[in-house]
């Protein structure tokens, strides 16, 4: 079972409350824990055998690259991004999805290399943590401010 099929599933059934928004390749949605504040995925549609950017056929990968470049610019200007961190990884769940972060200085305290470095090297206890799951009005709220910005950015 893949979670990130399941969390597709919900948004089809319009019960996933993180889902901002359903875009050609792949569905906006706001990340479980924010210690990254804004932090956001973009996931992409199929789960096929498609586990890497060169599996996909090069128009489609051309779209998809295209798509979560527009929602990282999206994230940037909703949360205050003083640089964007978008990752492909995969070795969780392989079905293709990008992680987000919007970055600023000192969110990682004193990890990493004086306090710089990737948002990997803060502690996974931390950044998982309950204390970090945005309230129902929270997610709301950052929902509403990510969605503004793809609508400036993709006119309807
Ligand atoms: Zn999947």
């Amino acid at each position: 079972m893949c979670l990130i099929c399941d969390r597709i599933e919900l948004i089809r059934r319009g019960k996933n409350p993180y889902f901002v928004r359903e875009l050609e390749t792949g569905y906006v949605v706001i990340g479980d824990h924010q210690h990254f504040r804004g932090y956001t995925l973009f996931l992409y549609k199929h789960h096929g055998r498609a586990t890497e950017l060169f599996h996909l056929d090069p128009r489609e990968r051309a779209r998809f690259l295209e798509e979560m470049t527009v929602v990282a610019e999206a994230v940037s200007r909703a949360f205050g991004a003083e640089k964007m961190n978008c990752e492909l990884l995969g070795m969780g769940d392989a079905h293709l999805h990008w992680h987000l972060f919007p970055r600023v200085s000192g969110d990682i305290g004193s990890c990493g290399n004086n306090g710089k470095g990737p948002v990997w090297w803060y502690p996974p206890e931390k950044m998982y943590s309950d204390g970090n799951r945005p309230a129902p009005h929270e997610l709301e709220a950052m929902e509403r401010q990510l969605a503004e910005e793809l609508d400036w950015l993709i006119p309807a």
